[in-house]
C-alpha cells in the first residue's frame, strides 16, 4: 500500500514539474492537491512507524492519526456540541496576532456550533496587545480577557486562564497563530470518544530545525522515558482536557507541558493527535535555549513529586544512611591501617572522607525530617488525601 502511494506521489510530483515548466493555469489547484496528498503519505508512513513502536513498548498511550488531513474538518463525529468549551490563550507581546487569532478561532468554533468562550490571558504585554485585546472584546462577546499585572510566564498565564475558565472542556492554544484553530473540533471529537486529554503533536513543525526541533525531540524522548508516558510532543500548547482532570493540578515553572503526565498518573486516558503547525508571521518567539534547562529541572521536580511526595524521608534518609555507611567504613579502615599496618592516619584521605560523609549523611537525614514535616503541612493544611478516588458505589452522597 505504501509503495503504491509513493509511486503515485512520484507521478504527481512529475506532473507538478511539468505544469511548472509549461505555465499551466491549473498549477495552483494542482499544487494544493499535491501538498495534501504528500502530507497524507507522510502521515501514513508515520502511522506505521508509530503504531509499531508503540506496540513494541506496550506503553499506556494511544496515538490517533487521521486517515486524511485534507478531509479532517468534515470527519468530526456528532455529538460534540453539548460541551461548554473554554479556549485558554496565553498572550505576551503578540501585537498583530490578536485580531487574526480571534477571527480564526471564533469562525471555527461558531462554525462547529460549540458553546464556547475564549479566555485570553494577557501576560503583562508591553506592546499594543492589551489595546488590541480590548478592541476585540467589543467585537466578540465570547472573548474574555484576564490582564495579569506583569509578565509571569506562559505556564502561569495558562494556569490563570484555567482558573478563570468556566467550561467543562479546556483547550489551550498559543496566540501566535502557529497552532491551527481548525484542529480544535477534531480534538473535541476525540474527547467525546472517551479520552480525558487530547495532546497535539506537531508532526510537521515549522520552527528552527536544529536549535528548536532537534533539541525538543531529544527532550521529548527523555521526558517520555523518565515519566513513562509516551508522547512525541510535550511542547505543543494545543491540547484539550476534560475539566475534572485538571482539578487539583497546580502548575509552576515551565510545567504546563507536563499536565498530560500528571493526568496520566491520575489514571486519565490520553491520546496524541497530529496537528497542523505554521511558521510565526508576526512577533518573535519568547524563548531561547535556556528553556531546555528549565524543562529538564522541572522534569526532576515532577518525577520527585510523583515518586516521593508522600515519603521524602526515604530519599533523603536513604542517601543519608548510605553516606553514614561510607563514613563508618572509612573510619574503621583508617583504624585498621593504623593499628595493623602501621600506616599513619594522615597519610590516607580516609579521615577527611569519613568526616565529610558523616556530616553529609547526618544533614541529609535531618533534611528528610524537615521534608516530612513539610509534606504533612501540605496535605493537612489543604485537607488533601494521599490518594485520589475515581468514584464510589453504594455510598450516601455524591459518588
Ligand atoms: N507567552 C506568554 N508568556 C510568556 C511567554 C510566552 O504568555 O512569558 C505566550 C506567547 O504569547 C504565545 C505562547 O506563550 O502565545 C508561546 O510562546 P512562543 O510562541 O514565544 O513560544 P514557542 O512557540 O516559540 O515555543
Ligand atoms: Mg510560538
Amino acid at each position: 500500500m505504501l509503495r503504491l502511494c509513493n509511486a503515485a506521489s512520484a507521478g504527481i510530483v512529475s506532473r507538478l514539474w511539468w505544469t511548472q515548466n509549461h505555465n499551466d493555469p491549473e498549477i495552483e489547484i494542482c499544487r494544493e492537491h499535491i501538498n495534501l496528498f504528500i502530507r497524507d503519505i507522510i502521515i501514513l508512513n508515520r502511522n506505521n512507524k508509530v503504531s509499531h513502536r508503540h506496540i513494541q513498548k506496550e506503553r499506556r498511550m494511544n496515538v490517533y492519526l487521521p486517515r486524511s488531513s485534507s478531509t479532517r474538518a468534515t470527519e468530526v463525529p456528532e455529538p460534540y456540541s453539548s460541551h461548554f468549551i473554554s479556549v485558554v490563550v496565553p498572550v505576551f507581546d503578540e501585537e498583530g496576532n490578536v485580531q487574526l487569532l480571534c477571527e480564526r478561532l471564533i469562525a471555527v468554533l461558531r462554525d462547529a456550533s460549540f458553546k464556547f468562550e475564549i479566555v485570553a490571558v494577557n501576560d503583562g504585554s508591553r506592546d499594543r496587545t492589551p489595546e488590541e485585546l480590548r478592541a476585540a472584546t467589543e467585537q466578540y462577546s465570547e472573548l474574555r480577557v484576564v490582564n495579569l499585572r506583569r509578565n509571569y510566564g506562559q505556564t502561569a498565564a495558562i494556569m490563570a486562564g484555567i482558573d478563570y475558565a468556566a467550561g467543562d472542556v479546556i483547550v489551550t492554544i498559543d496566540a501566535d497563530l502557529q497552532n491551527d484553530p481548525r484542529d480544535i473540533p477534531l480534538m473535541i471529537a476525540k474527547l467525546n470518544e472517551g479520552y480525558d486529554v487530547v495532546s497535539g503533536w506537531r508532526t510537521d513543525r515549522k520552527d528552527a530545525a536544529i536549535r528548536r526541533n532537534f533539541l525538543s525531540s531529544m527532550a521529548n524522548r527523555l521526558i517520555s522515558r523518565i515519566s513513562g508516558v509516551a508522547l512525541n510532543d510535550y511542547g505543543c500548547t494545543l491540547k484539550a482536557y476534560r475539566r475534572d482532570i485538571l482539578a487539583g493540578v497546580r502548575l509552576y515553572g515551565e510545567m504546563h507541558r507536563f499536565i498530560p503526565i500528571y493526568a496520566s498518573w491520575m489514571g486519565a486516558k490520553i491520546v496524541e493527535m497530529p496537528v497542523r503547525h505554521h511558521p510565526r508571521k508576526f512577533g518573535k518567539s519568547k524563548y531561547g535555549l535556556e528553556r531546555i534547562f528549565k524543562v529538564l529541572l522541572d522534569l526532576v521536580v515532577v518525577k520527585f513529586l510523583d515518586r516521593h511526595l508522600v515519603k521524602p524521608i526515604y530519599v533523603f534518609g536513604g542517601f543519608g544512611l548510605f553516606s553514614l555507611f561510607i563514613s563508618a567504613v572509612s573510619f574503621f579502615l583508617m583504624l585498621y591501617l593504623k593499628f595493623f599496618n602501621q600506616i599513619s592516619m594522615i597519610l590516607t584521605p580516609l579521615p577527611l572522607l569519613s568526616a565529610m560523609t558523616f556530616l553529609i549523611g547526618f544533614t541529609s537525614v535531618l533534611m528528610g525530617l524537615i521534608a516530612e514535616m513539610l509534606v504533612r503541612t501540605y496535605f493537612e493544611s489543604q485537607q488533601r488525601t494521599v490518594y485520589t478516588v475515581r468514584g464510589t458505589i453504594n455510598f450516601d452522597g455524591p459518588a
